[in-house]
Order: C-alpha cells, then structure tokens, then sequence
C-alpha cells in the first residue's frame, strides 16, 4: 500500500478495490438487508483497519487515534443515508470502535464534515476536487483506448506511468508540468483502428465506476467480448449534483431574478466543466461531459423530477440522450442487489423508454456478489445481439 503526501500535509493511504473478501465482511459486521455498496465499501475498511492491525503491526489505539477514513455519504432516501449508521457498527463489532469515518455528503455539507475533522480549506477542497477531475480523465483515457492496443497490457501499463507522473507532480505543486509530461506517455500509444460495438454503462454510482469484483469486472469483460465501453465519471455525478442544487434553488424563487447561490452554482458548474475537459486536451483527448439541464428535460416527461436518491432521473435522461443520438450500441445498466433508487425506481421507468426508442439495445443486470454466470451469460446475449454488423 502507497501513502501519499497531499493536500495540507495529511498523509492519504490509497486502499485496494473492494474484493469479495471485503463483501464477506460487510455481510458478517454489517446489519441485513442492506444493498451491496453498503458491504463492499464497509467491508473493505474493516479488512484495510484489520491488515494494518495484523499485517503491520499497528496496535489498535494507534490506528483509532491516527487514521481516519473519508467517503462519500448522504441523507437519503436510499442506503447511502445509513452509510454513517453502518460504518460505525461494523467497526464497533470488529474492535474499532471509535475511528472516526468523514463523510461527503450530497446535500451540500462537505466542508462542515471535511473541516471539522480534517481542517481542510476552501484551497484544499478545490485541489481535491481537481485530483479527482485528472483521476477521472485518465481512468476515461484507458477505458477508451485499452480495447484497441497492440500489445495487449501496454495501455494500462503507460497509463499507471502517466498517473505517477501526474501524482509526482501534484506532490511538487507543479500540476501542469505533471500531466503534459503524462500527455507524452499517452501519445506513444501504439492502438489499433478497429471498429467495435460500443457499450455504454450505466446504473447505480458505485456499480457503475468501480472497475472490480463489485460489478464482476464489468469493463474489462466487456473488452473482452470485443465491445468498447463509453463511461460515466465522478466528474458528470459531481455536475449533476450541482445542476440539482441549482434546480432547487430556482424552485424556491418567487420572481425572475436568480439568487446568489443559483449564480454561485452557476458559476461553479462552468468552471467545473472548464477544468475538466482542459485537463482532457492537456491529457491529449476529447473528453465529455453531460448537459443536465438537457438531461432533465428528456427525463422529466418520464421521471418526476423532485423523486431524490441514488441516481434520481439520471439514468432514464442518459438513456434517452444516447438513443436519441444513437451514441451507443448497447446500454448495460448495472445496479447492486437490493438497491431502492436504480432497481426499484429507475427500472420501472426504463421498460417504457426501451419500447420508445429501440434502435438502442437496453439490459438492466444486478450484482449481488455470487451470479457472474447469470451476469456474464446476459451481457453475452446483448452483445451478440449488437454484435452482428461489426462482422
Ligand atoms: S443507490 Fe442503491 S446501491 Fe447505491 S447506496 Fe443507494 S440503495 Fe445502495
């Protein structure tokens, strides 16, 4: 495991992909019914705080005292409202009781939570959303291009030496210098020009951006099945969270003239963008971004939008948006076993939009931890479903 110097000399450590074993404990410490991202991401802290303990060494107070773990959380109506409730059970029950877990939360309270555990500043918080943006761009760069490499392996292995070139940088404060010297890496790909069925994921949050045993290796199956996969990233969830923040506020306004906060938002929706597909053209690609107040108004004949939780209108408005402009071949939405927003919510919606727009091939597949047959075998069916112009 690697720690890091970062933002206002904290020392980050970056823990492992959440794997099966993580689940198993998740399951064991954590209360029933609760959906899979609430016992993989619990799980995962009480293996990382139980290897520390056993695997290096540290006694017990010194993790409690030292450590702390940060993550994202919310106040509903989904699970992620229990997060809070479940981390600290889980770590009570594993002997850790006492460590204290920070949370960012989507209603708008980050720096309350960040600040007063971590002492963080507004500085500090933007520098941690930008290292986010060029994570987000450079996991979008290997997404795009790692199913047309020559040599099979060569795109991850020069991606993981363009982001120790950019955490070098970082570390240095020399940003810019960090991700043109990545950008140099990134441009001596040898790729192939082929072409493949797209596939375009989406789904719950978590489901949707890991890259492991959580989604059952989603991405690189599907690479393997000779389909390219368009993503979603933490970038876009992060607009949407402010695109709402916005709506809401424009709800509460009696006459014509925006409030501060809908122009501060505003304001901050644009720089957002900004950064990020700056860091693309740095990085050396075209990257995107949704337009969510375009997004809304596909979904809002379909999906109310004041219905809050997990995804809320976005996966029926992404659906619409890429059938519509026919940018995929394939639609895989990915939930977690048991999960209210997307499962439940969303899925009620997609049925009708699927016999609205055909022309694009939509599934919905859960993971529960323990069906990748049955997963792999439906993702297998819609692709061979696709599959057949590219032959
Ligand atoms: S969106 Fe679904 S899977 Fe994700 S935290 Fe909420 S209930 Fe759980």
């Amino acid at each position: 495991m690697k720690t890091v110097v970062g933002l206002a000399g904290l020392k980050f450590e970056i823990m492992e992909e959440p794997d099966n074993q993580a689940l198993q404990l998740g399951r064991e410490f954590g209360n029933r019914g609760q959906c899979n991202p609430t016992y993989f991401t619990v799980g995962n802290l009480v293996k990382h705080l139980v290897e520390l303990r056993d695997g290096a060494g540290i006694p017990t107070e010194r993790i409690i005292r030292e450590y702390a773990f940060v993550t994202a959380g919310g106040c509903g109506p989904c699970r992620m409202g229990m997060y809070a409730t479940e981390y600290r059970k889980a770590l009570r029950d594993s002997g850790f009781e006492g460590f204290r877990v920070l949370l960012f939360t989507r209603s708008g309270d980050v720096q309350d939570v960040l600040m007063d555990g971590l002492k963080l500043t507004n500085t500090d918080l933007l520098r941690f959303f930008f290292a986010i943006m060029v994570g987000d761009a450079l996991n979008s760069i290997n997404i795009k291009r790692r199913p047309f490499e020559e040599t099979p392996g060569s795109v991850d292995a020069q991606v993981k030496e363009a982001r120790a070139l950019v955490q070098e940088g970082i570390s240095q404060g020399r940003w810019i210098r960090g991700m043109w010297q990545a950008r140099k890496i990134l441009r001596s790909m040898k790729l192939k020009r082929e072409k493949r069925p797209v596939v375009h994921i989406m789904g719950e949050f978590w489901a949707k951006t890991t890259d492991g045993e959580g989604n059952y290796h989603l991405f690189r199956f599907i690479e393997k099945e000779g389909g390219v996969v368009s993503n979603e990233t933490l970038t876009d969830w992060l607009l949407h969270q402010i695109w709402r923040a916005r709506w809401i506020a424009s709800r509460k306004r009696t006459g014509r003239i925006w409030s501060g906060t809908e122009v501060q938002l505003l304001v901050l929706e644009k720089l957002i963008k900004f950064f990020f597909l700056g860091i693309g053209s740095l990085l050396g690609e075209k990257l995107h971004l949704s337009n969510h107040g375009e997004l809304a108004t596909l979904a809002k004949e379909h999906f109310d939008l004041h219905v809050d939780g997990g995804e809320d209108h976005m996966e029926v408005a992404h659906h619409i948006h890429i059938a519509k402009n026919r940018l995929a071949d394939l639609i895989v939405s990915v939930k977690p076993f048991t999960c209210l927003s997307s499962s439940g919510v969303s899925d009620g919606v997609q049925n009708k939009i699927s016999n609205l727009y055909p022309q694009v091939e939509f599934i919905a597949v859960e993971t529960n931890g323990d069906g990748a047959a049955n997963f792999y075998s439906r993702i297998q069916m819609g692709l061979q479903k696709v599959s057949a112009q590219f032959r």
